[in-house]
């Protein structure tokens, strides 16, 4: 079945299950978690809806830091198996399933004179051992490299932007960056559409049980019932509206956007340490766009939980002044041209959100509904196939073998990214749509230009977000298909161009 999502698809998949049938599986919300439910369940062969209220990726899962981890951290605090867990889903993205959507991203931890020679020690151990977890989940050194100490040189060129008056050397490791979270969510459900399932964004559950959900088109304001032989509830943070048994403790993690050239334009992470912190840090995460991330903090939130988190001036004046004493050219508030923050569904337990467990949780409700949160976006795919064993197991869901981890995600195939068109593909295309970057080039080569200076999007990604994406609106287009929207004077040139593209579509 084609891959392609857009609103005639739909509207027609909409009607199909909402005219009394019995599916096996609804997937409520359609995060990172969420779309590897419905890609889990519909490649075992089962008849699968998920439905989102608002959009693909529109809660957690375009907030995130955009790492594809290894587990380091949980290793510190001793939590092993979630280590490994972490250190062998991010192999299986890199070499299998995502490997066109993940890069090797050098990780940089400058010394400087009068820094403490154990906390250098531990930090260097701290990159050994995460290439043990590396080797532990059978991920190639090809995929990535050795962890090495630089001298003063080598730091400076890989990390240019690093205060050198003080700068002795470097602890170097190695870590997957996703060039986006919120694609890596699209390539996961169109990847789950091509299996059959049925993916509809802009339908709310208003109401769950185990035996299916009244759902509202937020198109129409029309209700309908969607029955099912399970139901998965994967909304996140929203998780306790559905089901309020569900205790969680959101924590709010805050990154700011500069331009990358007010850095030096490195092509690297670099860490500044929080002081009075131990294994605390902020960091800079360079983006294929030109511009570079800064985060992150993790500040405890209270109820209610809002449709899009807001950034406090604190945060801003932490991460600032954290990373200032690292960089060469310290940064200001006008360097800052855009922040965002994401809430992470962390189930409540005692002491403070940083320390709270990030392992995923599956739970069955008295009325069957199942609960699958907390966990991360790299671990999404074990957290699917958690949840879709429950299904099986507690509702009599008759289901094949997992196979996600031998399945590529679309874009992924192993033939290359190119394809017929040959060689004239732009790179930039390919680290964005893999197999699939010839077919986001227009005929009209007007479309395949870059939106301005500060824009490497070009017209044509809108077309094809529309066409393929399951894009319905220009916030679909500047928010998630693509990342535009995270510079807001970035956003307003380009409103325009996406509301074009809509209009041409819709005729
Ligand atoms: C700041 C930050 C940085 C992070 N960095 C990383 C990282 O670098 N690497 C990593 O692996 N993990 C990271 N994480 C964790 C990761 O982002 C989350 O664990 C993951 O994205 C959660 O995904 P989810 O699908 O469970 O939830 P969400 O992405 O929030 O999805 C829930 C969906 O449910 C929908 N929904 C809600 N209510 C309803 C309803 N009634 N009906 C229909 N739909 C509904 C919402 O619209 C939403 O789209 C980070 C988290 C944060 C906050």
């Amino acid at each position: 079945m084609s891959t392609a999502l857009n609103a005639r698809r739909r509207q027609r998949e909409l009607a199909e299950v909402t005219g009394g049938r019995t599916v096996d599986l609804l997937v409520i919300g359609l995060g990172v978690t969420g779309a590897g439910v419905a890609l889990d369940a519909a490649s075992r062969g089962l008849d699968v809806v998920a439905v989102d209220a608002h959009d693909l990726a529109f809660g957690t899962s375009r907030w995130s830091s955009k790492l594809a981890h290894g587990g380091l951290r949980y290793l510190a605090s001793g939590q092993v198996g979630i280590a490994h867990e972490s250190a062998v889903e991010r192999g299986i993205l890199m070499t299998r399933t995502a490997p066109h959507l993940i890069r090797a991203m050098p990780w940089v931890v400058p010394h400087f004179a009068g820094g403490s020679r154990r906390d250098q020690a531990i930090t260097f151990a701290g990159f050994v051992a995460g290439d043990a977890l590396r080797a532990a989940a059978r991920t190639p050194r090809a995929t990535l490299p050795r962890p090495r100490r630089l001298g003063r040189a080598e730091t400076l060129a890989l990390a240019p932007g690093v205060q050198s008056r003080a700068l002795r050397g470097a602890a170097l490791g190695w870590d997957g960056q996703l060039v986006d979270d919120a694609r890596l969510v699209v390539a996961i459900a169109r990847t789950a559409a091509g299996y059959g399932a049925r993916v509809l964004t802009r339908v709310r559950a208003v109401a769950a049980t185990g035996d299916g959900a009244q759902v509202r088109d937020e198109l129409t304001g029309t209700f309908h019932d969607i029955k099912a032989r399970a139901v998965v509830n994967a909304t996140g943070v929203w998780a306790d509206s559905l089901a309020p048994d569900i205790r969680l403790r959101p924590s709010r993690g805050t990154h700011l956007v500069v331009r990358s050239s007010a850095l030096g334009s490195m092509n690297c992470i670099v860490n500044a340490p929080v002081p009075g912190h131990f294994g605390r840090f902020v960091f800079t995460l360079p983006q294929l766009d030109g511009t570079t991330y800064i985060g992150l903090t993790d500040e405890p939130t209270e109820p209610p939980v809002p449709d899009v988190p807001q950034s406090s001036d604190q945060e801003i004046d932490f991460l600032l002044d954290t990373i200032n004493p690292t960089l060469q050219r310290p940064l200001t508030r006008d360097d800052v041209v855009g922040t965002y923050a994401g809430l992470r569904p962390l189930l409540s337990a005692e002491g403070s959100t940083a320390d709270l467990s990030r392992k995923h949780a599956v739970l069955t409700a008295p009325n069957g509904m199942i609960t699958v949160v907390g966990g991360k976006l790299t671990t999404y795919r074990r957290m699917a196939q958690d949840a879709v064993d429950a299904a099986v197991r507690e509702r009599g869901v008759s289901a094949g073998p997992c196979v996600t981890a031998q399945t590529p995600l679309v874009g992924a195939d192993p033939a290359g990214p190119a394809g017929p068109a040959g060689n004239d593909i732009p790179g930039r295309l390919v680290r964005r749509y893999g197999s699939e970057a010839a077919a986001v080039l227009s005929e009209d080569p007007a479309r395949n230009l870059p939106i301005s200076d500060t824009v490497p999007t070009t017209p044509a990604e809108f077309d094809f977000a529309l066409s393929h994406e399951g894009a319905l609106d220009a916030d679909d287009l500047l928010d998630r298909r693509t990342r535009v929207g995270l510079v807001p004077s970035d956003r307003a040139v380009t409103e325009p161009v996406a509301a074009e593209a809509v209009s041409a579509a819709a005729r």
